[in-house]
């Protein structure tokens, strides 16, 4: 019953996605069209075109800016307890229409429905503890001695520029706009060129629950052009950023050049890459290591930051552990995610599908294949889950993040070994052990360089306020996204002291 409501919702959808389907940008008011088109292409059938995207020129760029700046005194001057109640209702919003944004996903991200609704599950969680957060974070008392009174309160920052990446296409947008949103800011919010369809419910549900009109602007385009044109705007205040590693970089980079009469400096908080390790320990229980590692390399064709892509095995366990990884991986089911069967879908577009083809072959000049998975008869942009063992530690396949269903497994000469291995990255993001022993895993984790460590368990995850999510290193700037820190960094400080005794 419940796959045919599935199958139902997919269909009904899908009779909305084509090209008369228009998303455009949108900041409170009626504006001319920029007249320039990008499509969003199903990455299963990429001749099917989804939606046609407005690419924002400069004039809508700057539209969006002045749009913001001007819905900005009003919705800071909201109460905590009212910008809360209007992330509440977005929630409303979001779980009213959770089987039409997880049918839209799974066409346009290629997300098997399962991993599409934990996305939308983990977007309304976002909102709802970001509410909570946002009403603890009224007025705090400081200590204060008789004769004053002293008070931190916080205050907005201005306009907030969000920028996602496309892999957890409404949970991540959600979660830095909802942030940003809660706490005073007006959001410009840039979404990923690859899934704008699902980025536009975030416009719907807010408008749905009464943000006032400007206070979340939709500025689509490309990264490297209208992107680059709101990172670099004097009267941005705060970029959230979640993405690679590299336009990380730009973004920190470009932020801290200060225009002339630029009142505010650019705060950023970056959330990047990683290539993360599980440590198998020699006792480790194989029934739950094989899975979990499965599961964490190739769920969602390993398209996720926290996607294990290093496993590194005692080597008393080695062969075992090898072996059964071979078998299961050579029987995992690739193909459309609308059918309920598969348990990897396509990658997410004909760049990734190039990048991450290009990085197999090289792989295999140093590296040894283990096992390829087989290939739907398709032209989806489908990757075989791919293993290869004995990696060369030195080349690109081992050192940088691939962002696909690539695995390397090698061997450890004992526990010290390994934990000297899963550290040998400049990323810090996440790492796991698989061990019946509490000292190992404690060896592990206390030596780990992870933001997320986990423990006998697939590392994947990030379940808002159970696994605030987020790295360091070069893994990312700010506190973890879904946990308590994170709502400060989208305000400002301010003391405010007040002497109760009369002078003289
Ligand atoms: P990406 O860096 O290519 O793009 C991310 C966003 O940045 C997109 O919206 C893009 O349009 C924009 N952009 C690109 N160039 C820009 C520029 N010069 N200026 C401003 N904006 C620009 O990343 P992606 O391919 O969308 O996503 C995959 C990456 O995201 C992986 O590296 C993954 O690890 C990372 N990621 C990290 C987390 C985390 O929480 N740490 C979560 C999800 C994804």
């Amino acid at each position: 019953h419940e796959m045919r409501l599935q199958q139902e919702a997919i269909e009904n959808v899908a009779t909305t996605l084509n090209t008369s389907n228009k998303i455009r940008l949108s900041i409170g008011r009626p504006l001319a069209e920029s007249g320039v088109w990008s499509t969003s292409l199903n990455p299963a059938n990429p001749t099917q075109i989804l939606a046609q995207i407005e690419e924002a020129n400069e004039e809508q760029v700057e539209a969006a800016v002045s749009a913001a700046l001007a819905a900005q005194p009003e919705w800071s001057s909201a109460s905590l307890p009212e910008r809360a109640t209007i992330l509440r209702k977005a929630a409303a919003y979001l779980r009213s229409h959770r089987s039409e944004i997880n049918a839209i996903e799974i066409m346009e991200a290629g997300k098997p429905w399962l991993e599409a609704d934990n996305d939308i599950g983990e977007a309304i969680d976002f909102l709802e503890y970001y509410a909570i957060w946002a009403e603890r974070l009224d007025t705090e008392r400081l200590d204060s001695p008789a004769g004053e009174t002293n008070q931190l309160r916080y205050r907005s920052r201005g306009v907030t520029l969000v920028i996602p990446p496309w892999n957890f296409p409404l949970a991540i947008p959600m979660g830095m706009t909802a942030a940003a949103l809660v706490m005073g800011n007006s959001v410009i919010l840039k979404p990923a060129e690859q899934t704008p369809i699902t980025a536009s419910y975030i416009v719907r549900a807010f408008e749905h629950a009464g943000l006032p009109a400007g206070a979340l602007c939709l500025v689509p385009g490309r990264g490297e052009t209208v992107g680059a044109k709101l990172v670099r705007h004097p009267q941005i205040s705060t970029i959230a950023f979640t993405g690679s590693r590299a336009v990380g970089l730009d973004i920190i980079e470009a932020a801290s050049h200060v225009a002339p009469g630029q009142t505010s400096l650019k705060r950023v908080v970056a959330e990047m890459g990683g290539k993360n390790a599980i440590v198998v320990d020699m006792d480790a229980d194989l029934d739950q290591a094989v899975p979990g590692v499965i599961y964490s390399a190739f769920g969602f064709a390993g398209q996720k930051c926290s996607a294990c892509s290093r496993v590194i095995v005692h080597r008393q366990i080695f062969d075992a552990f090898v072996d059964r990884l071979a078998l299961a991986t050579s029987t995992l089911i690739v193909g459309d995610p609308r059918d309920p069967a598969i348990q990897v879908g396509p990658v997410v577009d004909d760049a990734a599908f190039a990048k991450i083809t290009r990085m197999i072959e090289e792989g295999k000049k140093g590296s040894e294949l283990l096992e390829q998975g087989t290939l739907p008869d398709s032209d989806g942009y489908y990757i075989p889950p791919t293993v290869f063992v004995n990696p060369d530690r030195q080349s690109p396949l081992y050192r940088e993040e691939i962002f696909g269903p690539v695995l390397t497994v090698e061997r450890a000469d004992d526990l010290d070994d390994a934990i000297w291995r899963a550290n040998d990255t400049i990323y810090a993001l996440t790492q796991g052990v698989f061990s019946r022993s509490a000292q190992a895993i404690a060896r592990v984790a206390n030596a780990a360089r992870a933001g997320n460590f986990y423990v006998n368990r697939g590392i994947t995850g990030a379940v808002p306020g159970r696994h605030p999510f987020g790295g360091f290193g070069n893994s990312g700037v700010g506190f973890k996204a879904g946990g308590p820190s994170y709502l400060i960094q989208f305000a400002d400080q301010q003391v405010i002291s007040e002497n109760l005794l009369r002078q003289g």
